[in-house]
């Protein structure tokens, strides 16, 4: 059975398993019915306690932001037939989402990670064309991606949940300068970012292979010719009724924010 040795990539594990939990909730905001399978039930039963208290304080954060990004990618997708999931990690949107057939969606995480999903999945059926891709962003990857079939003429969808704050600075901006040269005019990108402050003092077991943080994220994409929206989990774009609770503004200081960021590259 293949293993997940890195804690961030194994931290995928944890995610599914939020989404398992939440696949079981009457008044849940999405269902991953493979979410329980690539968990794992002992992951599942460490995750309850905590996925409980994030609920009763009203930051149910991972399933508002797989809500986010999934109504991003349904709502974007129709017109883009390329979409690309870096440190796809568990997702399984390829299985979940209505794709139209002809989309190619291609998954991006470290080679341990996806033999780990792959073993799971052989016998289930993609909504679409499903390329998995066994890359270290931190090397080399633009060629193996368009080895596979991806058209840089043409415009995509890049998806980046769960990331940029695993990476240094130097590394996200490499990473934007990439994503930038490989897409087309109107390909848009989602992603999450979490702001400096808890850069600056994280120390839980996840939390201290955090690296990136930005607190200005329109600034950020539009240095690469993104337009960016960005929205906190909580406002009015991304509550779904679960996130009640609302950050203070952005203007407020000295508050660890996190941030759902949706673009378009113009
Ligand atoms: N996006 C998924 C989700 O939201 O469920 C997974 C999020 S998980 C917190 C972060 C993922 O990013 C892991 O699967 C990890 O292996 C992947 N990752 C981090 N650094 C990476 C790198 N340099 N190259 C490829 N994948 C990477």
């Amino acid at each position: 059975m293949p293993e997940i040795k890195d804690p961030v990539g194994s931290s995928s594990r944890i995610i599914a398993a939020v989404r398992a939990i939440e696949t079981q909730r009457p008044d849940r905001l999405f269902e991953d019915p493979l979410a329980a399978l690539l968990a794992g039930d002992e992951i599942i039963a460490e995750v309850i306690p905590t996925a409980k208290e994030y609920e009763n304080r009203g930051t149910p954060f991972v399933a508002t932001r797989t809500r986010f990004f999934d109504d991003f990618l349904m709502s974007v997708a129709h017109q883009r037939r390329q979409i690309v999931i870096l440190g796809a990690g568990m997702d399984t949107r390829a299985f979940r989402l209505s794709w139209h057939p002809d989309t190619h969606l291609y998954e991006v995480d470290q080679p341990e990670v996806l033999q780990f999903k792959e073993s799971f999945l052989e016998n289930y059926q993609a909504l679409c064309y499903r390329h998995s891709l066994s890359i270290d962003l931190k090397q080399a990857w633009p060629e193996l991606l368009i080895a596979q079939g991806y058209q840089i003429d043409i415009p995509s969808v890049w998806l980046l949940e769960g990331l940029l704050y695993y990476l240094s600075e130097n590394e996200v901006h490499d990473l934007l300068k990439t994503i930038t040269n490989l897409s087309a005019p109107t390909s848009c990108l989602g992603g999450d970012l979490l702001n400096t402050k808890p850069i600056l003092q994280s120390n839980s077991e996840l939390s201290k292979h955090w690296r990136y943080g930005c607190d200005e994220p329109e600034t950020l994409f539009a240095s690469y010719g993104w337009k960016a929206s960005v929205v906190q989990p909580g406002d009015e774009q991304a509550h779904f009724g679960r996130h009640t609770y609302k950050y203070p503004p952005r203007d407020v200081p000295d508050v660890e924010r996190v941030f759902f960021v949706t673009a378009l590259k113009e």
